[in-house]
């Protein structure tokens, strides 16, 4: 299937637009384009469109506004120097479908994915910024569209890409974050949807979010539901334990964490550098027992969004701790320039992770 390219009529213009990508903050800016694609039973896919980015409008018993059948994704477009670049694209269409299939949603093929997030890319290409840290964030998501409220898998669905130039998540050169550990809200439980990218994850985690900045925290960490004691993941970045010179821990994907595409690449990388990686169960005791012992050496996030973060500050209601001297590491720097040069093609691409797109 192609999609139809419908230009937008009526674009912004050059200087506008320049004027946006000086400092585009997250997610409040959008691109003239977006990429449009139907299911229903019937029919199956249909109706590929990219076409000028506008409101869509929805009858009040559209399913997705009662039981939230609802998945996403979060991705980038990087420029380099001869056009601009996906960082493992077939990555997120294997994750769309995972989260698909938990959802009881119709699977989008791989190809179609991946081609909606080029089409949507290549033709607002002008629109990703030309500063440090500057990409263009693309959200594909898809959503029950039937007019229906039994409760029951909907037959009807619309696919969706929309893109916002974005600028550098944290400044480089930022402190280590300060986390908020949740003791009383969970993220995901056994059996739940903690490893689909969906909204209702997200719905569920910002009461944690609002008492994290209550507290003076940048971030809610959240611990196993069962036992209120293994680490988890923050709401939307996966954690790393640096233990020794040469250790270094990830919670294990159990089925209540997200599997993240930067958390994938850096346990990739680290191997490759000849550090143990275990993805094994770290709790919330031996976390702050490591970090005042001066076992632990670095704690970083990482995703998408904010590629690698340090974790400096823990803040609970027992108490807070800190990690190393509360001060982004080596290795967490490290990591962060690999990633990001690989994005923008920037020297060596050993794995083959990022997708040239021509200009
Ligand atoms: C998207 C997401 C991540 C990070 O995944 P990346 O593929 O690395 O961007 C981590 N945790 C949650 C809950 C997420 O939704």
């Amino acid at each position: 299937m192609k999609f139809d390219i419908q230009p937008n009529i009526n674009p912004v213009s050059a200087q506008e637009r320049q004027d946006i990508l000086r400092d585009p903050g997250f997610g409040t800016v959008f691109t003239d384009h977006m990429a449009i694609l139907k299911y229903s039973e019937d029919k199956g896919w249909h109706d590929a469109q990219i076409t000028a980015r506008e409101p869509i409008s929805l009858d009040p018993a559209t399913c997705v506004l009662h039981y939230a059948q609802e998945i996403f994704e979060g991705m980038k477009a990087y420029r380099t120097n001869d056009g601009a670049a996906l960082f493992r694209p077939d990555e997120n269409a294997r994750r769309f479908q995972q989260s698909a299939k938990r959802m009881a949603m119709p699977l989008l093929p791989e190809d179609m994915f991946v081609e909606s997030v080029k089409q949507l890319v290549k033709i607002d290409q002008d629109w990703i910024p030309d500063i440090d840290g500057g990409s263009l964030y693309l959200r594909p998501f898809m959503f029950a569209s039937e007019v229906f409220l039994g409760v029951r898998p909907a037959k009807e669905y619309i696919y969706m890409v929309i893109a916002s130039p974005a600028g550098g998540y944290f400044k480089s050169g930022s402190p280590a974050i300060r986390i908020w550990v949740s003791e009383e809200y969970s993220r995901a439980a056994i059996g739940g949807t903690g490893a689909a990218k969906c909204g209702g994850n997200y719905a569920a985690s910002l009461s944690a979010q609002a008492e994290a900045i209550e507290n003076g925290c940048d971030q809610v960490v959240f611990l196993d539901a069962a036992e209120r004691k293994w680490v988890e993941e923050l709401g939307g970045m996966n954690l790393f334990f640096l233990c020794d010179d040469k250790t270094v821990i990830t919670p294990p994907l159990s089925g209540t964490i997200l599997a993240g595409i930067t958390r994938k690449s850096i346990i990739t990388l680290l191997r490759d550098k000849g550090y143990d990686v275990k993805e094994q169960p770290y709790s919330i005791d031996q976390w702050r027992n490591d970090a005042n012992n001066g076992v632990l050496k670095e704690v970083f996030a990482c995703g998408t969004a904010a590629v690698v973060t340090a974790v400096g500050h823990i803040c609970s209601r027992d108490g807070n701790f800190t990690v190393a001297k509360g001060e982004p590491g080596a290795l967490t720097t490290e990591l962060r320039q690999q990633i990001t040069n690989i994005q923008k093609c920037i020297g060596l691409d050993p794995y083959g992770w990022a997708v040239k797109l021509e200009a």
